[in-house]
């Protein structure tokens, strides 16, 4: 089964795809993300470390986000494969992940910048974590949550300048991975425009053909 790595600018759609596929290929969906809440509920030792960190600003070390990372793939469900969110961010994190699992491919969910920015300038949000755009994934009440009723609201780093600066910023943070993973002959860069049953199938077929690609 496949071991993925999921990279993608801030409003590509890169937490649905990793759920879609999870849920295909029926392998967890590891976002670095949910791994630090999980261990600060769960007050770990690295979820004290991480929550005393994050409560000061500072960014997570390297180490830090490795051994959760090491914790959660060594876990019973990740045996067959899984999909990663959010990590790795650096070479450093990659070259650990190497050590860990044969990655099968890392798929780049290739958006625009101004489409990016017009997606993400037309969301809102729901405090229950929800997202709505304007023009598709609608609520059915206008601005009210389908799920729990309450009021919509725009956050503040949703703002065409801010998202703007967001994109630039992943650009140059993610190309030392892409240089990365390419000369690993691991990397596969997917058009992202469309709905979310078309991307999914664009990154399905391209995963099918790596695969045959790689064994053949
Ligand atoms: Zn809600």
């Amino acid at each position: 089964m496949f071991k993925l790595v999921l990279l993608g600018p801030p409003g590509a759609g890169k937490g649905t795809q990793a759920d879609v596929l999870g849920s295909k290929y029926g392998i967890p969906h590891i976002s670095t993300g949910n791994i630090f809440r999980d261990h600060i509920t769960r007050q770990t030792d690295l979820g004290k470390q991480v929550q005393h960190l994050l409560s000061r600003g500072d960014l997570v070390p390297d180490d830090v986000t490795n051994e959760l990372v090491r914790d959660r793939l060594a876990r019973n469900d990740c045996a067959a494969g899984f999909i990663l969110d959010g990590y790795p961010r650096t070479t450093d994190q990659a070259k650990f992940l190497k050590r860990l699992a044969r990655i099968t491919a890392v798929v780049e969910i290739a958006v625009p910048e101004e489409t990016v920015v017009k997606r993400l300038s037309s969301r809102w949000m729901c405090a229950c974590g929800r997202a709505y755009g304007l023009v598709s994934d609608t609520p059915r009440k206008r601005g009210q949550c389908d799920s729990c009723d309450a009021q919509l609201f725009q956050r503040n780093d949703d703002k065409p300048e801010v998202i703007r600066h967001r994109f630039q910023v992943y650009r140059e943070s993610t190309q030392p991975l892409v240089e990365f993973y390419k000369g690993e002959n691991r990397y596969l860069r997917v058009d992202g425009a469309g709905s979310i049953q078309d991307v999914t199938k664009r990154i399905s077929d391209a995963l099918v053909r790596h695969v045959a690609h790689v064994v053949g």
